[in-house]
């Protein structure tokens, strides 16, 4: 395996409405979909779509859910020798209720994601300490998070973090440990509690960081591209200009398909460069792991 997903896997369940019920009130939706997503799924199976040998290590309920979701993977080429069942307990899922104005209501159950416990990063060892890469979000408990990166820089292994969703619960210090930092310019704001407006705002914010001892931080700034920020140094990656339809699961398609050329090419700008191609096709397609381009889809979309 080249990169090592510890992270999280969420059925989305989502019911198009006209109106919210009221409380006590029973209306009929006109329709309903089930996606496959959640942060570590999502990039799992972006990295894989390129061609990428991605394993993860992941957990799911003992429901109608846990075949499908890990069917999911393996269809995309995702090892799941990793992902496993935990009795009595559901699996990950989003009800999402979207109204005719595409606005989005979203509860998130974490279920089976809540029981990935450092236990299993000892488990997984000889696999993990065969991967090139480990990539880690906030969707699974943070206990688990400070682990692997204690793991990851025991054995030398590269480890991106994506702080996503931000949590304030998490220790800063022990996030600046990582190889690669990767927040959303919102995400950004949250965890050092500066104002992220402007560049300038956002190298301050940066350097809050950088001081910890964080060696890269990417900013992932929507239309507005990224940056990449280590020292004294700052790199903006244009964005790609194209017609967003659906702009969910972009950062999750940034984060697989920067891994996927890190490992290949240790270049972190032309890493970014791909990474923003990558999710601005994602941008043109609804859904998150549909919206991804298979490896021919994207050499095609580069020319
Ligand atoms: P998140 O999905 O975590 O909020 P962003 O919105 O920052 O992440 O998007 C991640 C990346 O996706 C951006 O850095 C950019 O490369 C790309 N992207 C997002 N929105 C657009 C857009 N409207 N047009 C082109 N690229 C986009």
């Amino acid at each position: 395996m080249s990169i090592a997903v510890i992270g999280s896997n969420m059925v989305d369940l989502i019911t198009y409405i006209e109106t919210m019920p009221k409380m006590g009130e029973t209306l009929e939706a006109p329709d309903f979909s089930i996606g496959c997503g959640g942060k570590g799924a999502n990039q799992a199976v972006a990295a894989a779509k390129l061609g990428a040998k991605v394993m993860m290590l992941s957990k799911v309920g003992d429901d109608i859910f846990a075949d499908n979701t890990i069917a999911n993977l393996q269809k995309f080429g995702v090892n799941t020798d990793y992902v496993e069942k935990v009795t009595g307990v559901s699996s990950g899922v989003a009800p999402i209720f979207v109204d005719p104005s595409s606005q989005n209501r979203i509860l998130i159950i974490k279920g089976a994601n809540n029981y990935l416990k450092p236990a299993d990063i000892d488990r997984a060892e000889a696999e993990l300490k065969k991967c090139k890469l480990i990539i880690l979000q906030l969707e699974i408990p943070l206990e688990t998070v400070y682990y692997a990166i204690d793991f990851a820089n025991k054995h030398n292994i590269p480890l991106i973090l994506n702080p996503a969703p931000a949590s304030k619960a998490l220790d800063i210090d022990y996030a600046c440990k990582c190889d690669f930092f990767v927040p959303n310019e919102t995400e950004l704001e949250i965890l050092t509690g500066l104002p992220v407006t402007s560049m300038q705002e956002i190298r301050t914010a940066a350097d809050t960081l950088l001081a910890k001892g964080l060696k890269n931080l990417i900013v992932t700034l929507g239309d507005k591209g990224a940056v990449w920020l280590r020292g004294n140094e700052i790199t903006h990656i244009e964005p790609y200009r194209v017609n967003a339809i659906d702009t969910s699961g972009a950062g999750d398609a940034f984060i697989g398909c920067f891994a996927h050329y890190y490992v290949q090419t240790k270049d972190v700008e032309h890493s970014m460069q791909m990474a923003s191609l990558f999710a601005a096709y994602s941008v043109t397609g609804q859904g998150t792991q549909s919206s991804y381009p298979d490896k021919q889809a994207f050499e095609n979309f580069q020319q």
